[in-house]
């Protein structure tokens, strides 16, 4: 089915089999490999000056990707006067205009598909298969949030009223919109927020997380390139703790549209309910604690494919990915033993490799912590499986994808974002025990299963309260328009990110009751 209506389809990525597709991508990949880039505030189209920082690749710190300016406090309130005076203007622009701007965005992101992985790969640590994800995804929110957009907006709703009297319901955007976005997905949720909020008539303030401000820059140039005026869309990198606090504090802002971690989703709003002027909606996008579970009807050689693309990919850095795996018992040890080989079959190393399962997480810290978690679980619980980080991986932050199996969800006190896999044994007379634990949790953003009992998967999927259930596949990769996004609870405000209703939380509505 054509989910965008009759204008797009969602884009078609590449397909790394086809040697005429593979070839001359790889090609201008390699044009990528060396590139220096520099990044800095970008303020009514002007790069601004501020303090310089080195970025370097996760997989090798030795390896310069380029130089970002961090944003200072001049250049804050500089976007936060600009995207306030240009307001006025752009939510009185017609929807098409600003749906089209968001169109040619998209082309333009396919167009300049090569250099955006190469910056997934070497700014990210991504692997080449999530880098040309992570592409196709921005390009789908792009299109959808543009075609949603006028569906919504481009004539008033007419409500009943008297004869002579005309009701009409219109939506508005509601100011600037603060964008504050995670490094997980660079790209796709940081165009996400942005094509969201711009669509529905909102002046933008993005800031990306620090650890990735390359990406976030070249997308905002594009977004200018496509006719989103510089005055509209101003790009902040910068730290959380002041970029994003004095964004966040700020009187004159509309809207936050946030991704990142719970306890980072708190912080904002208490500095939201602490500060002057209007009472501003929060869309918070955060953690999980996003567990399986797996029934003795299940195929173990699907369930371990299944779990390891859940568990695995991306080096478990999505916020989807399977923490905690429950194997009904009389089957355990059969998933258990298939798992380890699945894993022995991870290819880890350099993502800039297509060969490459498994890059590194984020940076020293991740890898600090992600380790001590490991160390500390592996005494808790009973070590399965660990894989051996290969030569070459020494100037990385590499961690070992790791299996362990525990005796209760109740140990995990965090999402621990990593590649680090947790195993419970459950009987079947304890299922209601199973989802009243992972219910416990407070977290409710993916849920997988695995049954061929139709009527056990639907009263699991309906006990447990996460805002994606995934039955007999893996849990990660929802495609816009197609698996709209988002938790509950710990995990999230909604609406969800690529759904019908993503959009309804960026705009205010005016009813006119008019007598003339
Ligand atoms: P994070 O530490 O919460 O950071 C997210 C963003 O918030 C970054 O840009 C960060 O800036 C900024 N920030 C930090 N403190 C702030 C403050 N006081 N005021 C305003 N902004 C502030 O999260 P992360 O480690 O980047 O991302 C991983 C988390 O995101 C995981 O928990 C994952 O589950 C979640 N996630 C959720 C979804 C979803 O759709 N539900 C999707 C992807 C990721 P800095 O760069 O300085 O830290």
């Amino acid at each position: 089915a054509d989910i965008f209506g009759p204008e797009r389809k969602n884009s078609k990525g590449l397909n790394m089999n086809i040697i005429s597709e593979a070839e001359p991508f790889f090609a201008a990949l390699e044009k990528f490999k060396d590139t220096q880039w520099t990044a800095g505030p970008l303020v009514k189209g002007e790069t601004l000056a501020g303090e310089v920082r080195d970025v370097v690749s996760p997989y090798d710190t030795t390896q310069k990707v380029g130089q970002v300016a961090f944003a200072n406090d001049a250049a804050i309130e500089q976007a936060l006067a600009a995207a306030d005076n240009a307001f006025a203007s752009w939510c009185r622009t017609p929807v098409e205009t600003r749906a089209n701007a968001l169109q040619k965005l998209a082309d333009l992101l396919e167009e300049n598909r090569e250099e955006l992985i190469a910056l997934c790969t070497r700014e990210a640590g991504k692997s080449i298969q999530d880098g040309i994800d992570e592409v196709r995804e921005a390009v789908d929110f792009c299109r959808y949030y543009a075609v949603q957009a006028k569906k919504m907006m481009t004539k008033p709703e007419l409500l009943p009223g008297p004869t002579g009297e005309l009701n009409e319901l219109f939506l508005q955007g509601r100011g600037v919109f603060v964008c504050i976005s995670p490094w997980n997905f660079p790209l796709a949720i940081f165009l996400g927020q942005v094509a969201a909020a711009l669509a529905t008539g909102n002046t933008v303030i993005a800031k990306p997380a620090e650890q990735t401000c390359i990406i976030g820059y070249r997308a905002v140039q594009l977004a200018h390139q496509a006719g989103i005026p510089k005055d509209v869309l101003q790009y902040l990198p910068g730290t959380g703790a002041t970029v994003g606090a004095a964004l966040t504090a700020d009187e004159r802002i509309g809207g936050v549209c946030f991704t990142g971690s719970t306890v980072t989703a708190k912080v904002i709003n208490r500095t939201l309910a602490g500060r002057d002027g209007a009472i501003i909606p929060l869309i918070a996008e955060t953690g999980g604690q996003n567990a399986m579970v797996v029934d003795s009807t299940s195929q173990p050689e699907q369930v371990v494919n299944d779990v390891v693309s859940s568990a695995f990919t991306s080096a478990g850095q999505r916020c989807s990915a399977l923490r905690v795996l429950y194997l009904q018992e009389d089957i355990a040890d059969r998933v258990i033993d298939v798992l380890k080989g699945a894993m022995d079959e991870l290819s880890l190393g350099n993502p800039g490799s297509v060969k490459t399962d498994v890059g590194p997480v984020i940076d020293a810290t991740a890898k600090a912590n992600l380790n001590a978690h490991i160390d500390h679980i592996k005494q808790v619980g009973r070590p399965i499986h660990q894989l051996r980080l290969p030569e070459g991986t020494e100037n990385g932050h590499f961690v070992a994808p790791t299996a362990v199996e525990i005796d209760s969800i109740k140990v995990l006190e965090k999402e621990h974002f990593g590649p680090i896999l947790h195993v419970i044994r459950y009987k079947a007379s304890d299922l209601q025990k199973v989802i009243d634990d992972i219910n416990s949790t407070g977290f409710g953003l993916t849920l997988g299963i695995h049954s061929r009992n139709e009527g056990h998967a639907l009263e699991v999927a309906d006990k447990v309260n996460v805002g994606n259930v995934y039955i007999n596949r893996n849990q990660i990769g929802a495609v816009v328009g197609v698996q709209p996004f988002g938790g509950q609870g710990l995990s999230g405000t909604g609406p969800k990110a690529g759904g019908p209703h993503y959009l309804t939380r960026f705009v205010t509505e005016k009813t006119r009751t008019n007598n003339i």
